[in-house]
């Protein structure tokens, strides 16, 4: 199957690097700890997972993939670093969590080895790290079935979202390293409701995720400005909500 070019190394470096500390609830992945059971009590208010095909793609070291499959899903994750898939194989091993898979394979290769074969998708965190979101984007619309649901968050591209995520979780509280996020790879809502429409996947839902630095926790908002999520859906299908 022939490798798809739609990754930059030194991202796919960024996480390996870090990628013995997926599960260190202290670490650098905190905020993915803190903000996965706000995403998925969102994800499941919409789309049920239980009994549900589902392929998360850019897993790292699988904090939703984990956290579906104990909800019931049959999940596979899906990235291209090889050390975090390795980490989250042996997360699911010691927690003993049934129903998730884990692969090395690029959401492109994915989608044109099964077509319409998920009923759900998601695609948290990650198209603010490849060079082509949109061509992932499409990938994700190839994988859902008619009437599937797939969900995207990543970061919002404005002044805010540069201050908020950039300067003040990397430099000023320290929540993530240096470098994390790139102000040029955010993505505005429009842009991806954008990729989703012109992939044939409609806007259902949004939801901002918002970070308190005095209490230090996160909570679902409707504002979007900085971390978001999107709910689609692909037009077809049975499939109730
Ligand atoms: N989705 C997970 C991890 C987010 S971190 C979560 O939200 O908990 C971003 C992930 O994207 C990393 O695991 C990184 O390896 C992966 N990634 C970056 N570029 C990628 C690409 N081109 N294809 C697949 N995964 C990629």
């Amino acid at each position: 199957m022939q490798e798809t070019l739609n990754v930059d190394p030194a991202e796919l470096a960024k996480f390996s690097e870090l990628a013995h500390r997926w599960w260190d609830m202290e670490s650098e992945f905190k905020p993915l700890h803190q903000i996965n059971p706000l995403r998925l009590g969102w994800i499941e208010s919409l789309a049920p997972l239980a009994g549900r095909k589902v392929v998360d793609v850019g897993c790292g070291g699988g904090i939703l993939s984990d956290a579906m499959a104990r909800r019931g899903a049959e999940v596979l994750g899906v990235d291209l670093a090889d050390r975090s898939l390795k980490v989250a194989r042996l997360h699911a091993l010691e927690a003993g969590t049934a129903g998730v898979q884990y692969r090395r394979v690029s959401a492109e290769d994915l989608a044109a080895e099964q077509p319409a074969a998920f009923d759900v998708v998601t695609c948290m965190e990650m198209l603010e790290h490849v060079p082509d979101p949109a061509s992932v984007v499409r990938a994700c619309a190839t994988m859902v079935k008619p009437g599937g649901w797939v969900f995207f968050s990543t970061i919002n591209r404005n002044a805010k979202a540069f201050l908020t995520a950039i300067v003040g979780a990397e430099y000023l509280l320290r929540m993530l390293p240096r470098g994390t996020h790139e102000y040029a790879r955010l993505i505005q809502p429009s842009e991806l409701a954008a990729f989703g429409r012109a992939a044939g996947l409609d806007l259902q839902a949004s939801r901002g995720l918002h970070y308190n630095p005095l209490n230090r926790r996160y909570s679902l908002t409707s504002d979007t400005s900085v971390n978001y999520m999107i709910a689609t859906r692909r037009a077809g299908g049975e499939q109730g909500a």
